[in-house]
């Protein structure tokens, strides 16, 4: 294609022409904190981060986030009582509170959702709330039983220093902050601990590798001035094979120690001088979420082969 008849197809069509403008850095940074979401998504795709922080393009969530927010509400509202009470409420209280929390979400924000393997999306609405619902027994049975949670969904904001960020802090919420044994509750040792409900399996690498954890130990020293004992995932597993559903429940220590730490911090201010620097880094072409599928904003990328040419001018960087 000529260079002319590439200008012509940029300015017709171009849906990418709002973006022609520079990353609004004037009167300070973009965000006013930073999570470890955002930390996450950062690393996986910066273009991700600059879509959704400095356009604030927000993408619904897919059926398979509000499963995960489903379950997780059902565990909220166990773990909430149980920190006085020390004992689980019915199993059957939290699949009801479960797929209550599915529903709310789902209409709350809505849903990223294409036709999939020939099912409606009104068919995988259905289908995923029978396996919120199925995911939260399992929860209850297999899960929450083992846990006593001394703190729930507990905030914890602490100032990130030296990025010369006037005011900048990091932020997160800690599903469960737990004894770090059941039979000894008078113990002062404590567990980090984060559930996921997945649709796929995991090994102890990415458990040892999670940013998430890092940034929790970070916070968790920041609000109690000591290390807590290490970090736990409790997944679900939600595993879909064409019509059947398996789920089953694993649990996954991890270390938490300064090196985590130190890692976390480091990237956080790799982070911050990226986004004051103007740049985002996507993720590799190849990456599986670099997809239509998994990518809400792939239609208004420029960093991927789109029938567009993108031209995308941030700050002349
Ligand atoms: S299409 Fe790929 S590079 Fe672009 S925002 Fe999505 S994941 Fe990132």
């Amino acid at each position: 294609m000529s260079e002319e008849s590439m200008d012509e197809t940029t300015d017709a069509v171009n849906p990418l022409d709002h973006m022609s403008r520079t990353v609004e850095l004037g009167g300070g940074f973009p965000v006013r904190h930073i999570s470890p979401s955002q930390l996450n998504t950062m690393s996986t795709c910066g273009m991700v981060w600059y879509f959704s922080y400095v356009e604030g393009w927000k993408v619904p969530p897919g059926f398979a986030a509000h499963q995960g927010s489903g379950v997780h509400a059902g565990a909220e509202m166990n773990f909430s009582q149980k920190v006085e009470s020390r004992v689980d409420v019915r199993a059957s209280d939290i699949v009801d509170a479960s797929v209550a929390g599915y529903d709310e979400r789902l209409e709350r924000d809505g849903v990223s959702a294409m036709e999939d393997s020939g099912r409606s999306v009104k068919d995988q609405e259905g289908s995923y709330r029978d396996s919120t619902a199925q995911a939260a027994a399992v929860f209850a049975s297999d899960i929450a039983p083992k846990i006593q949670p001394v703190m729930v969904e507990k905030t914890i904001e602490a100032p990130l220093t030296g990025v010369g960020v006037e005011g900048l802090v990091i932020l997160g919420t800690v599903d469960v902050i737990s004894e770090f044994d059941l039979h000894t509750p008078e113990d002062e040792r404590r567990l980090i601990r984060d559930l996921k409900t997945s649709g796929r399996y995991w090994s102890q690498h990415d458990v040892d590798t999670m940013l998430q954890l890092g940034f929790y130990e970070v916070l968790y020293r920041a609000l109690h001035g000591k290390p807590s004992e290490g970090g736990v995932i409790d997944l679900v597993n939600v595993i879909r094979k064409k019509t059947k559903v398996n789920i089953a429940a694993k649990e996954f220590t991890t270390v938490l120690d300064d090196a985590a730490c130190s890692q976390t911090l480091w990237r956080l201010r790799n982070m911050v001088n990226a986004i004051k620097a103007g740049v985002f880094v996507p993720a590799d072409p190849g990456h599986w979420k670099c997809t239509p599928k998994w990518c809400g904003y792939y239609d208004k990328c420029p960093a991927v082969r789109n029938r567009y040419r993108a031209i995308i001018d941030m700050g002349g960087k």
